[in-house]
């Protein structure tokens, strides 16, 4: 997970700072040496490194923050809201035109992900309502085009292609195709290259004249750490971007690019590509980075996600059998399947405050295995046994394991875990309020 080394060095920097209840000068400007040096680890742009650090230290040594009593906790208070400021500060939107179809346009470098960040957005604005086209104008590649077209169909999303003819000349048809289909949002995909270049340039220069974009949103490998900000820098100069997406943040990208793009090019990152699926797309929200970075986790972004994915219905009514105590496996299946929609388990947890770094990956990876099996087993039942476990005797069992792949032990632990929820939940029964909760998790 991208930030891990920051937020290490930057918690043990603050844990030094807590240790030490009233502080000097001489204090913070030490704290603030490690959170220098931790910043130019993770690949920030040593000039911004420099300016924060200056930002943070003037506001943190007057005599406010010295003297209160709990002058630890102002310093990060401080930090949290100088990494937001540094990453834009607010969340910066899809400016969508008034008279659609809004258009769109993908630039960048070949690998960064473009085409599959251009069904990831269109599968998003697909999810709130919208009506998007998706067109490919990376025309030198052949496999660009069917790449397009396979992520599209997965995204439920048309996809407008020519073949490999003049890539203007297809923007311009995009344009007009979505406009005869009612489509609102056009989102093209253009060519890549290794390198910027003059050519490439050129190319995208001309389908921006020739389709007036209402974004031109480039899209940067958070790998690639500061070459996705020089990157962005060209792009911005020769081109003129509205935002940028940064993919592959799922990786373990030091997270420079995320804390530098904004500053270095005054454009700020719109989205965030947190993985290879099509909904591994966060809106990009500075402050709540912020506090991931410092390990104070993202409950919004969780909550929010949960908002989206799960069912509403269907949790509303797990909600009234858990009332009854009268779940059955088909429930148990269904609050997995709600739990993978918000993305893998590692992605979930990451979010939670404390969380981080606590759980190692290899917990992580367990239990997203035992989840696995968990569904495995419940698809091998019969819908008899599903909605009445208690019919699953020893040769059910013997049987349910062997089309499962499992062990009939591994059978055994899961009624087992099923009878500790039924049980937990009869105890549960008639206590509080419980409208509106989430479904349980095996
Ligand atoms: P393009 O050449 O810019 O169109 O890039 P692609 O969309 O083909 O992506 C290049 C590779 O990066 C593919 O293997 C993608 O699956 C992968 N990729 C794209 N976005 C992400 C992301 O956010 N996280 C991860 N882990 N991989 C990604």
């Amino acid at each position: 997970m991208a930030f891990e080394g920051l937020s290490e060095k930057l918690s043990a920097a603050f844990k030094r700072l807590r240790s030490k209840g009233k502080l000097t000068e001489a204090d913070v400007r030490q704290a603030m040496r490690e959170v220098r040096l931790a910043l130019l680890e993770a690949d920030v742009n040593y000039k911004i490194a420099k300016q924060f650090v200056n930002d943070v230290t003037e506001r943190a040594i007057g005599s406010a923050v010295l003297e209160s009593l709990t002058p630890a906790q102002q310093v990060i208070k401080i930090v949290n809201e100088e990494l937001t400021a540094l990453m834009g500060g607010e969340q910066s939107r899809i400016r969508y035109a008034s008279k659609p179809p809004t258009v769109i346009l993908l630039c960048g470098l070949q690998g960064s992900g473009k085409t599959t960040h251009a069904a990831k957005l269109a599968l998003s604005m697909k999810k709130q309502g919208k009506r998007p086209l998706l067109a490919a104008c990376d025309v030198y590649r052949p496999a660009a085009i069917k790449q397009l077209q396979v992520v599209g169909e997965k995204a439920g999303v048309p996809v407008f292609e020519q073949g490999q003819g003049d890539p203007v000349k297809i923007a311009k048809a995009a344009l007009h195709h979505a406009k005869d289909h009612g489509s609102d949002v056009l989102i093209l995909d253009t060519a890549g290259r290794l390198h910027v270049d003059e050519a490439l340039m050129d190319e995208l220069k001309r389908i921006k004249a020739a389709v007036e974009p209402d974004e031109i949103l480039l899209v940067v490998d958070a790998m690639t750490g500061q070459d996705a900000v020089n990157v962005a820098s060209s792009f911005n100069e020769v081109l003129g971007i509205d935002g940028v997406i940064l993919t592959k943040l799922d990786g373990d990208t030091r997270g420079g690019a995320a804390l530098s793009v904004r500053a270095v090019t005054g454009k700020p990152i719109k989205f965030a590509g947190t993985g290879e699926k099509l909904d591994d797309l966060e809106p990009f929200h500075p402050e709540r980075m912020a506090s991931r970075i410092l390990g104070m986790g993202d409950m919004l972004t969780l909550i929010e996600k949960a908002e989206q994915e799960v069912d509403q219905k269907k949790a509303a009514e797990m909600a009234k059998k858990l009332k009854h105590n009268a779940i059955d496996f088909n429930d148990f299946l269904e609050s997995i399947r709600q739990m993978k929609k918000m993305g893998s388990l590692s992605s979930v947890m990451n979010m939670l405050p404390g969380v981080r770094g606590k759980v190692s990956e290899e917990q992580m990876d367990k239990g997203e295995i035992e989840m696995k099996r968990t569904e495995a087993i419940i698809t091998s039942m019969t819908a008899y046994e599903r909605e009445r476990p208690e019919s699953i005797n020893p040769s059910r069992k013997r049987r349910i394991a062997s089309g499962s792949g499992t062990k009939v032990e591994d059978v055994n632990r899961l009624l087992r875990n099923f009878e500790q929820t039924r049980k937990m939940m009869k105890q549960m029964g008639g206590k509080g309020k419980r409208r509106g909760r989430m479904p349980m998790l095996p």
